[in-house]
């Protein structure tokens, strides 16, 4: 049931695009499954971080950018705080600029009362050209999760590491999986049987396939359109300090550009910064996924490097563990770096 809160904001009424809709917890629930909707949590980042509905990006009304973190927001929108209150406030402001605006009736305390799941997943969103979302899901060190226009793709979906866990029984179905390579923090066959149907297109290296007897192999260089529109590279992968050439041998490892209605995204996989980046210079990669760790990776001076050489737009360094990566930004001034809680 929706009740229309009919809650024109300000006095100049004409310039409203639409009406804040106040929905309930089922309707809501619905409501941000649906493509291209945008789902905000307009709470404080230290409520976000704590545990928050899945694929909520975070934008804190209280926030004095809020006004300017909402610009360019078009298209279904839903919204939600703590309580209600702080939420109708930002719809309001939405509603002016937004096609339909929907705001959760109760906020995140009337969800969990309902027996509704919350998260620590932290998710980007991304408009491409055709005006479609790309949802980026941070699930778990080199696992991604990525929506676009009805569709789901995963990256090295893996269900446990160091504590963390991903269940992937509550999650959709994959359209599409990409594995990089056979080492446990990216190929995992209990998280592969999990997500995949008959309908899934399963692509790994050729190693992986040997080894799993089932799916599509791609090997450095390979190139394929993608069923549903877009187009998918298999990049190299390596590393080239001579103590750790055993870990990632050159030639056997994937990386992945996926493109996506113009969207084009580089996930590295397990590799160091290696000359065949200078390659991607030319394609004007809008995000990568950058690995930083010893001894399988990057350190962080080679991530500072190896980001010189591909100059994404959007950085996000994943595949960390341990490694400390809060110093990058610091080294990349101009560029827009965001360190997600992968770990
Ligand atoms: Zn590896
Ligand atoms: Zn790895």
């Amino acid at each position: 049931m929706t009740m229309f809160a009919a809650l024109f904001c300000g006095c100049g009424n004409r310039q409203n695009k639409s009406a804040v809709n106040t929905v309930m917890v089922n309707e809501f629930a619905e409501i941000m499954c649906r493509n291209d909707v945008r789902l905000i949590d307009v709470r404080t980042p230290n409520e976000f971080a704590e545990g928050h509905l899945f694929g909520a990006e975070n934008i804190d009304v209280k926030d004095s950018l809020f006004a300017e973190r909402i610009k360019g927001i078009e298209g279904e929108v839903a919204v939600y705080c703590r309580g209600g209150r702080r939420s109708l406030k930002a719809a309001e402001m939405l509603a002016k600029q937004c096609g339909t605006v929907y705001n959760l009736d109760g906020g995140i305390l009337a969800w969990q009362k309902a027996g509704k799941p919350t998260t620590t997943v932290e998710t980007d969103v991304f408009t491409t050209i055709g005006g479609k979302l790309v949802k980026l899901h941070a699930l778990l060190h080199a696992s991604i999760c990525i929506e676009h226009d009805g569709r789901v793709i995963y990256v090295d979906p893996v269900t446990q590491l160091r504590g963390r866990t991903v269940d992937y029984s509550t999650m959709p179905k994959a359209d599409i999986i990409l594995v990089t390579h056979e080492h446990p923090d990216h190929y995992d066959t209990a998280a592969l049987r999990q997500l995949t149907t008959e309908k899934t297109q399963l692509i790994m290296n050729p190693r992986c396939v040997e080894l799993y007897g089932s799916g599509q192999a791609m090997k450095n260089g390979d190139k394929q359109p993608l069923a549903g529109g877009g187009a998918l590279v298999a990049v190299p992968a390596y590393n080239t300090t001579a103590e750790h050439l055993q870990f990632h041998p050159k030639g056997r490892d994937n990386g992945y550009i996926l493109t996506l209605d113009g969207l084009c995204i580089y996930i590295a996989g397990d590799t160091e910064d290696i000359p065949e980046m200078a390659d991607l210079k030319d394609i004007d990669i809008d995000i990568a996924f950058l690995p930083c760790n010893q001894p399988y990776t990057m350190t962080p001076d080679q991530l500072v490097r190896a980001a010189q050489v591909v100059q994404p737009k959007v950085l996000f360094p994943y595949h960390y563990g341990e490694t400390d990566v809060s110093g990058i930004p610091a080294q990349l001034p101009g560029f827009d770096i965001r360190i997600r809680h992968y770990e």
